[in-house]
């Protein structure tokens, strides 16, 4: 077995790695970017190496470097994790010209499936079954309008060199079939660097499984079951689970022994994922399945069938990597109960999936145990206090419940969310929880277009519960906290014993002002008014959580304060408050001056330059977010004082931009 071994990736596979290697005996090596010094995965490593500045492109891609970092460590292999260069084959052939082990498949097989056109083309010679489509060489678009028409519509157009969802468009009507096309090609050229695309038989009802396999160098090749991967947005996964609702075993051993074939095929070695579409529409069939694409690496849904299986993945990579044979024969292999995961990510589920960026001042997870067996596991990329940046993945860490049946894994999965505490950030935490108690998700009548059906009902905003923004008013005035110490006259200054005193806080939330009244009752109890809507709430003594009362219920909320925000849990549910200064006192004499970004994006184009002279509605800087760009205007006539960023830059929420002089300058 390796002593060391390199991680050449970040986040929470990194130390996910690193965590099985610690219990391996094996030491650690990390890599990070500069936006990643201090970030959770170098901490957890016994050692680090700046790899670059923070663009991927110059860092976690950047090849030579990483090798560069084993050599001088001493590391004897490289794990890539996922993403980054862990399908890169040019990589692959780096690390072991540099005599190094890569912790993964030969560059042969991740060569053999990395176009998917190739790639089904071998699969439909090994006897797999493959999605009816034209996969062949010919782009010429009267050619590919033709193929189309012979498969029969709908057809999805795929970027043969695609992946995570892009270069993707799905066409209903052979008149539409033309612009998508176009469309198509070009974002794959933009994502990829290769227009080529493949189209295929759009199957109705679509429900993505895809079979777990691993592949030692004695020639054993055991699929480890599936996984139901169903509950996408946009092509891309939310939620994962295993096995796959309604499988049965005969449709079991038909994908499995398919997987199985298609992974000998190409001289398969380690963990690797076939991933297929199965017909949706009634129950899973021995015919009703095809192969879309393999995945050479492991696959960030991997821990539900970690679970399933009671194997730890990384050990058993780090073993086929290292020489040794997998340590079972696939009849030694079962399953034992259900495990599904969600996928929580800095997002706005109400503003379109927006990535979020942001200090997580708060993040508390109910009590887990991570990369154990366990009821629940969190696999965490980042601590309480980290950034998420705009450099990288906004995935805060997948959750996995694990149950005797599915039933009970979701309702853990779901009650997992709602205890879960995150302030600093927006989250798709409600969303998340929202989807595991679907009446569809529920019953296991799962397909990939689920969450586009019903998105507004599983994104529709909260109502906002009066006694969230009274326990966010008592925060703000500080009487949340029990008088410290027996002093009778500690009590009676700070908890004002005197009747009735009041005080009037104005408190923002997601925009709006909520003016606040809160009387004193004495001994912890509140009468707290907003207009005419009054709450009358007792703050009961704990140990814990807070405990409060109103109206005869007796209820546990948390809450976390930071300098300028308040955030109450409750329910489930997170809602942050801000606290409004009063008129005339605003923190910023400058503001309105600053024209700031309304969204981490990209600095595509300035439009100024400083000591320029601009009228109202210039445009000053168009900022890249989403794909789609956003015109910053000036807020009124006025002198450029200071241009802070540059064409390029990456920039977070709430970052200045431009500085107008001040008006009387
Ligand atoms: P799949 O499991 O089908 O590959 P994923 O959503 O897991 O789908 O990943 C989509 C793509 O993005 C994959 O190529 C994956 O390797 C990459 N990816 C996903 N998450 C990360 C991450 N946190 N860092 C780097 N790459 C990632
Ligand atoms: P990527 O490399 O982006 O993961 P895939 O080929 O795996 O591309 O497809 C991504 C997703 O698109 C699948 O998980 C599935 O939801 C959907 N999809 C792909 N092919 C088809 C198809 N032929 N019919 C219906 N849906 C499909
Ligand atoms: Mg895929």
């Amino acid at each position: 077995m390796f002593q060391k071994i390199l991680i050449a990736n970040r986040g929470e596979i990194a130390a996910r790695v690193i965590a099985t290697a610690r219990r391996m005996g094996i030491a650690t090596v990390a890599v990070h970017s500069d936006a990643d010094a201090q970030a959770l995965h170098v901490t957890l490593a016994d050692e680090a190496v700046r790899i670059g500045p923070a663009p991927v492109a110059e860092s976690y891609l950047n090849g030579q470097a990483i090798i560069a970092a084993a050599l001088r460590t001493g590391a004897e292999a490289i794990h890539p994790g996922y993403g980054f260069l862990s399908e890169n084959p040019a990589f692959v052939e780096a690390v072991e010209a540099a005599g190094l082990t890569f912790i993964g498949p030969p560059a042969s097989a991740i060569r053999a499936m990395g176009l998917k056109d190739a790639a089904k083309r071998l699969m439909e010679a090994a006897g797999v079954p493959v999605v009816p489509g034209y996969h062949g060489p010919d782009q010429d678009p009267a050619r590919l309008a033709r193929e189309a028409q012979a498969i029969g519509y709908p057809v999805l157009i795929k970027a043969r060199a695609g992946g995570g969802g892009k270069g993707m468009r799905l066409v209903e009507d052979p008149a539409a079939f033309p612009a998508a096309l176009e469309s198509a090609a070009r974002e794959a050229q933009a994502s990829f660097g290769d227009p080529a695309c493949l189209i295929e038989k759009y199957i109705s009802s679509p429900r993505h499984i895809e079979v777990q396999v691993f592949a030692d160098t004695q020639g054993t090749t055991v699929h480890l079951f599936e996984r139901d991967c169903s509950l996408q947005r946009r092509h891309q996964k939310v939620i994962e689970e295993a096995p796959a609702p309604g499988m049965t075993d005969p449709v079991r051993t038909a994908m499995t022994q398919a997987a199985i074939q298609a992974a000998r095929s190409i001289g398969y070695r380690g963990a690797g994922t076939v991933e297929f579409i199965a017909d949706g529409s009634g129950p899973l069939r021995e015919d009703g399945f095809w192969f879309m694409e393999m995945n050479t690496r492991l696959q960030v849904e991997h821990p539900v069938s970690e679970a399933i299986t009671g194997l730890d993945f990384v050990e058993l990579q780090l073993r086929v990597a290292a020489g040794e044979p997998l340590p079972f024969a696939q009849g030694d292999l079962q399953i034992d109960g259900h495990a599904i995961e969600a996928r929580l990510y800095a997002e706005d589920a109400e503003r379109g999936f927006l990535p979020a960026t942001g200090r997580l001042t708060h993040l508390a997870f109910p009590p887990a145990t991570a990369f154990r067996r366990g009821p629940v596991r969190v696999d965490a990329g980042v601590r309480a206090g980290d950034e998420i940046t705009p450099w990288y993945d906004p995935m805060i860490a997948k959750v996995i419940a694990h149950a005797p049946d599915r039933t009970t894994a979701l309702t853990l999965l779901g009650q997992t969310l709602d205890a879960t505490r995150i302030a600093g950030s927006t989250t798709n935490l409600a969303f998340l929880a929202a989807l595991t108690r679907h009446p569809d998700v529920q019953t296991g009548k799962v397909d990939t277009g689920l969450i586009a059906r019903d998105l507004a009902a599983l994104t529709a905003r909260l109502p906002l519960p009066p006694e969230t923004s009274a326990l966010a008013a008592l925060a703000a005035l500080d009487l949340l906290d029990p008088p410290t110490g027996a002093d009778p006259w500690d009590t009676l200054t700070g908890w004002r014993g005197w009747s009735n005193a009041e005080s009037f806080v104005t408190l923002d939330h997601r925009g709006e002002d909520h003016a606040l009244k809160i009387e004193h009752l004495g001994q912890r109890r509140f009468r707290v008014s907003a207009g005419a809507d009054t709450t009358a709430l007792t703050l009961l003594a704990s140990t814990g959580d807070l405990r409060f009362e109103t109206d005869g219920l007796i209820r546990s909320a948390g809450v976390a304060q930071t300098a300028d925000t308040i955030t109450v849990f409750l329910n489930g549910q997170s809602f942050g408050f801000h606290a409004v200064l009063p008129q005339g006192e605003t923190g910023h004499a400058d503001s309105g001056d600053a024209i700031s970004a309304p969204m981490p994006g990209l600095v595509a184009k300035l439009h100024t330059t400083p000591g320029a002279t601009v009228t109202k509605g210039d445009p000053l800087v168009v900022l890249e977010a989403m794909k789609m760009e956003h015109i910053l205007t000036a807020p009124r006539d006025g002198r450029i004082a200071e241009v802070l960023v540059a064409e390029g830059d990456q920039v977070a929420d709430g970052t200045t931009l431009v500085r107008l002089e001040g008006e009387d300058a």
